[in-house]
């Protein structure tokens, strides 16, 4: 790191009134790391289950750029343009704790000189709405066998979206899963069943009639195309660095694990299939393991 580069001064910078970015939706922060390095955020206030993306942009082609966030890697893509710019996503998970998130830079140039820099994210409190239910008993409680089942289909997808696929298998904006339909809003929502607290709600429901076309939210690979307890007939995407989008309810699906899928390529039929009350998509993303907001794909890498 360069000493020029020192945190309390980029603070002081992040602390000033924000850069706007080019493009749409990034109205965010910015600073200079040395060496005619910058480093953009499109929010330094992120609330907890968003998207990040975090741009670093060189007044030259970098031989080498590392970022962490919070000890995690971030998996930088180049883009064709402008040069020399390099993105990443950094995904705040729905349940981190308000509070410092600590992000630090690491380039290298052609020439030798190895610029960086350091900011602290501050994650804000996502408000999220906290729904209490009492349900008969059967309905909460499950059975030893359905337990043991929903266990370990959960192992297997937390070990699914612990992999990072080193290509970026998306081009482009993401778009939304079902076409004319609005999204319920309840990403993050807490839920206390019988006084018990559950897992909060880690994506967004689309409800609307069973058979509407679900379709592919950006290219990806398709790693998962089955029958899960809790979900349904699911179908997971890899989009590469370490980004997943799930579908889950689906009256029928229309994929093959194996198979990598453009987008709006049609992935099934919106259903009501798995632990549900009503038809509707669930649709959610994950970000190197984080739950994140999957319309802040949509938001934040438009076309
Ligand atoms: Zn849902």
């Amino acid at each position: 790191m360069k000493s020029g580069c020192g945190w309390l001064r980029l603070v002081a910078l992040l602390a000033a009134s924000g850069v706007l970015l080019p493009g749409p939706s990034l109205a965010g922060e910015s600073g200079p790391c040395g060496e005619g390095l910058e480093l953009r955020l499109s929010s330094r206030q992120p609330a907890q289950g968003s998207l990040v993306v975090v741009e670093v942009v060189g007044a030259s082609p970098l031989s080498a750029l590392r970022a962490e966030a919070s000890g995690q890697a971030l998996h930088f893509w180049q883009d064709a343009n402008p040069e020399n710019r390099y993105r990443a996503l950094l995904g705040v998970d729905l349940e981190r704790q308000p509070g410092g998130l600590p992000l630090a830079v690491e380039a290298e140039l052609a020439g030798g000189a190895r610029p960086g820099c350091r900011a602290l994210v501050s994650v804000q409190d996502g408000r999220f709405a906290l729904e209490r239910l009492e349900l008969p008993r059967r309905f909460v409680e499950l059975s030893a066998r359905d337990l043991e089942r929903a266990e370990r289909e959960a192992q297997r997808l937390r070990e699914l979206f612990a992999r990072v696929s080193p290509e970026r298998l998306w081009a482009g904006g993401f778009r939304l899963p079902v076409e004319d339909r609005e999204a319920a809003g309840n990403f993050g929502r807490r839920r206390v069943l019988n006084n018990q607290p559950r897992s909060p709600h880690s994506g967004e429901d689309f409800p609307g009639p069973a058979g509407t076309p679900v379709v592919a939210a950006q290219r990806g690979r398709v790693v998962l195309a089955e029958e899960l307890f809790f979900s349904g007939n699911t179908v997971v995407l890899d989009h590469g660095l370490g980004l997943y989008t799930f579908y889950g309810h689906l009256e029928s699906i229309a994929v093959e694990p194996g198979r990598v899928v453009e987008a709006g390529t049609l992935l099934g039929r919106l259903g009501a299939t798995g632990r549900v009350s009503g038809p509707h998509l669930h649709w959610a993303a994950r970000l190197n393991r984080a739950r994140v907001n999957p319309r802040d794909l949509v938001a934040l890498l438009p076309d």
